[in-house]
């Protein structure tokens, strides 16, 4: 087994982490100290330089204007981006928007990719997807309430959804909805392209999470969809084929979530090993001198490694054998890391003690943003009973 970083990454990597170093984390306060919307003027800077570089949507195909790198090589990247909350924005290839062009791209029609995919993939709109409802639970995707019920040539859609994120400034959305509701479980739902100007489309408010209701691309929103009346041939893939596509999409969403929160983690374990250098709790004696802090700090290091591991050896599987043969290991990695990103975080803060809960460093906004990991794209618990039946299976016990 070879664990060199291959050739052909190591100059794109040093790159682009110089682009993050110099030009993005200088910039990353005052994205939060002004709000999202505020400073889109110049995140486009940003965005433009990254262009010029060549790296723009690095996970696309080359035709669509990105760089048609492999999910493992794509998984190197989303660590580097990682280190800022703006890294994947700014480079093209940030959440949902990435997992929306791949949707389009493997099941839209050509005049979906024409109108929808295309401005998407440019960087020149945005776009959200929404599945998960405020009354149904999010965790079993087959049971929900919002409809979609033909109409001719036309379906009207009629529902409530909450945590759509980015749907603020957002183009379009790519709606789950039933519209088979008496297939089986899994064959109920399709995916539906809603533009957002459609009639009946209302975006209720940006939900506050843990004080922050954000704005633009960093938001989440709560939408009313009332009588929304889309064409058929808005719908993704077959009718009732939502539970598959989304499945499909979740896989490689999950390493480049992961991946991220290894950058995350990389930036924290700086930050903590900095201030433990140098903060002095008497003179000359720095918290480095204390041994429960080398154990933050080597706990953190093998997490870390550990994580990083298994990530790419996911990534290599799904590059390899396909996303359905790679289930077990795409359901240990989310709940794993997100662990792991939880600890590491955490311990960095308290070793910054009152500045860590402060907004003077990003680590306050990693903490608050990144809670979440252990619930959205399937909550911890669902992915560890995938895991366990697994290994269950093989000792004659079926769940
Ligand atoms: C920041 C953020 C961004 C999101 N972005 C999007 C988005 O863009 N689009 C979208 O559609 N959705 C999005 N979501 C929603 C997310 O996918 C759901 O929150 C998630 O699937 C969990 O659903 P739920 O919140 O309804 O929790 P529930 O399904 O009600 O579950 C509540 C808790 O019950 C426990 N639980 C659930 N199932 C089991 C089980 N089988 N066994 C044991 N315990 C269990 C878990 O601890 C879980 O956290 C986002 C959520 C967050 C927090």
């Amino acid at each position: 087994m070879d664990f060199t970083i291959p050739e052909k990454m190591r100059p794109i990597l040093a790159e682009m982490r110089k682009i993050v170093d110099e030009e993005l984390i200088p910039a990353e306060s005052e994205v939060a100290r002004s709000g999202f919307s505020a400073t889109v003027p110049m995140l486009a800077e940003k965005r433009a330089r990254v262009k010029a570089a060549g790296f723009w949507a690095p996970q696309l195909a080359r035709d669509l204007g990105g760089m048609g790198l492999s999910l493992q090589e794509h998984a190197l990247v989303s660590e580097v981006l990682g280190r800022t909350p703006i890294g994947h924005y700014c480079f093209g290839c940030q959440a949902p928007d990435a997992g929306n062009m791949e949707v389009l791209h493997s099941y839209g029609s050509a005049e979906q990719k024409e109108r929808w995919l295309k401005p998407l993939a440019a960087g020149e709109i945005r776009s959200c997807f929404s599945m998960t409802e405020p009354e149904r639970p999010g965790s079993n995707p087959t049971w929900m309430e919002t409809r979609a019920v033909t109409d001719g040539d036309d379906y009207v859609i009629d529902g409530r959804k909450w945590f759509t994120s980015s749907a603020d400034g957002a183009r379009f959305a790519i709606v789950m909805a039933v519209t088979n509701p008496d297939a089986d479980l899994h064959a109920r739902a399709s995916q539906i392209i809603v533009p957002t100007d459609t009639p009946g489309f209302k975006l209720v408010r940006n939900v506050s999470v843990m004080g922050h209701a954000g704005s633009d691309w960093d938001s989440h929103a709560e939408i009313e969809y009332c009588n929304v009346r889309v064409p058929r041939a808005n719908r993704l893939g077959a009718e009732g084929a939502g539970f598959l596509i989304a499945q499909e999409r979740l896989g490689p969403g999950r390493i480049h979530h992961c991946m991220r929160w290894i950058g995350i983690c990389e930036r924290s374990f700086d930050l903590m090993c900095e201030r433990a250098a140098r903060r002095e709790l008497s003179p000359g004696k720095t918290l480095a001198s204390k041994q429960i802090v080398q154990e933050w700090i080597a706990d953190s290091r093998a997490e870390i490694n550990a994580a990083r591991l298994m990530v790419l050896q996911a990534a290599w599987k799904i590059d390899t054998a396909g996303v359905h043969a790679s289930r077990e290991e795409i359901s240990t990695i989310k709940y794993f890391v997100a662990g792991v990103l939880q600890r590491v975080v955490d311990r960095a803060v308290q070793a910054h003690g009152a500045l860590g809960v402060t907004d003077d460093t990003v680590l306050a906004q990693f903490y608050r943003q990144e809670r979440a990991a252990r619930i959205y794209d399937g909550p911890d618990e669902v992915h560890k009973v995938v895991v366990a039946k697994n290994a269950l299976k093989k000792y004659g016990v079926s769940l």
